[in-house]
């Protein structure tokens, strides 16, 4: 695999989350997926540790280093564990950069030094039983009230949906019924009307909390106003190009363990007197899926080198979640196949590679949504064909 370019500072970092991971997080895992949802000790722990949100600065008790490369450790590390269902990056770099960037001071000092603390967890709440994909089509309502606005409505899979304690809610605001006229909402737990439902039962990622959240009637204060009312569907979209990101690194980390944990099983198991490594369709699949991961690889880091440099587009990150989440599947299914009925048995970690991943191409923008975003960049009449391009 081609070099990659991550700080002396940075590779210490990782050694250190991963010691972490192996002493406070993995022991905890079975128990967490039991009782499908992790101990709020987990955030408490990697608070405590800094681990759960590098990037704040230091006045809301973060490192300040917004470098993606300390987070895409983390989602790699997270991922490789086999702990990804923790869903500690959602809580730290998909809704916690939503206070900085949209949020004013009085709401980052009030919420961010807690979340950095892993005392107050985050979860942010679009989908509905009746809208995902097409985000236009929530029901969700808020009206304006004098010093607050009134919130109703009802939202499903929402990721830390039992554990969170404030929940960034899309709402449509607009009393002529513009489809994009959104606002997002700063809903605290303990609000009148805030009630929690089911902790929905899942095939795969059994640890995580997905659930659905009521809105009745909340009097949510015009203080917990996220950004402008109406600018939230823009909001949305704004943070959608770091959140594929997010979702591609720790996809492909999964599929890098998947195929390390086909490559080993491939050298012991014997059939027919030879392993399983020594079937040129053993060799084949492996060295093509090898040659898939490493390419996507390259790209997955240019797109952190390009985000670093406030680059990154939304047409490549939706490339990076492509590639990433297709092959996290891909990668799993072939192990389970290399594994034969081993590799639908629970006790070997590929069974359950293969389960937590089913959801890598649907949640976060589907591999659908990513193709309409990449087919719309491509087939455009600015498309620059390749010998035309300035590089
Ligand atoms: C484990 C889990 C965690 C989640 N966490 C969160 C969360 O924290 N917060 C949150 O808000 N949501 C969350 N979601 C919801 C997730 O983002 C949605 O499930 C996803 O966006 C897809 O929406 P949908 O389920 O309504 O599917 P639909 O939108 O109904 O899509 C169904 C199928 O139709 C395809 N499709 C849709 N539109 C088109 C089109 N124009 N062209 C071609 N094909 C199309 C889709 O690709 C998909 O294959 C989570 C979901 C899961 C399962």
């Amino acid at each position: 695999m081609l070099p990659r370019d991550f700080t002396e500072e940075q590779s210490m970092f990782r050694a250190a989350y991963r010691r972490f991971l192996a002493a406070e997080i993995v022991p905890h895992m079975e128990r967490w997926r039991e009782q499908r949802i992790v101990d709020r000790e987990a955030f408490l722990k990697a608070g405590a540790e800094g681990y759960l949100m590098v990037w704040p600065d230091e006045k809301y008790g973060g490192m300040g280093d917004n470098d993606f490369r300390f987070e895409q450790v983390i989602l790699e590390e997270t991922a490789y564990a086999r702990v990804g269902d923790w869903y500690n990056s959602l809580h730290s770099r998909l809704v916690g950069p939503y206070l900085t960037r949209f949020g004013n001071e009085e709401q980052c000092m009030r919420f961010l030094p807690r979340c950095v603390k892993g005392e107050c967890i985050l979860a942010i709440a679009m989908t509905e039983p009746d809208a995902g994909s097409d985000l236009a089509g929530m029901r969700t309502h808020a009206e304006e009230h004098g010093d607050h606005w009134l919130l109703n409505g009802a939202k499903t899979y929402i990721s830390n949906g039992i554990n969170a304690d404030l929940v960034i809610v899309a709402a449509k605001t607009d009393p002529q019924n513009n489809p994009h006229h959104m606002t997002l909402f700063l809903v605290e737990r303990g609000m009148a009307g805030f009630e929690r439902g089911r902790n929905l039962v899942k095939m795969g990622q059994k640890a995580q909390d997905t659930a659905e959240l009521f809105f009745n009637n909340v009097k949510v204060p015009k203080a917990n106003v996220l950004g402008m009312p109406g600018e939230g569907f823009k909001y949305l979209m704004k943070g959608l190009a770091e959140e594929r990101l997010i979702g591609a690194c720790g996809a492909l980390s999964s599929a890098q363990l998947s195929y390390d944990l086909a490559a080993a099983y491939a050298h012991e198991r014997k059939a027919f007197g030879k392993t399983l490594a020594g079937f040129q369709n053993t060799q084949f699949k492996l060295a093509e899926l090898r040659t898939e991961l490493d390419v996507a690889q390259c790209f997955i880091d240019q797109c952190v080198r390009a985000i670093n440099a406030g680059a990154l587009t939304a047409v490549d990150a939706a490339k990076a979640k492509l590639i990433a989440s297709e092959l996290q599947i891909k990668s799993a299914d072939l192990g389970v196949q290399l594994h034969g009925g081993a590799g639908y048995m629970d006790e070997y970690p590929i069974s359950r590679q293969f389960t937590d991943a089913r959801i890598a191409t649907i949640y976060a923008g589907s591999s659908e949504v990513m193709k309409i975003i990449i087919s719309r960049d491509c087939l455009s009449e600015k498309y620059e064909p390749f010998n035309t391009r300035n590089f």
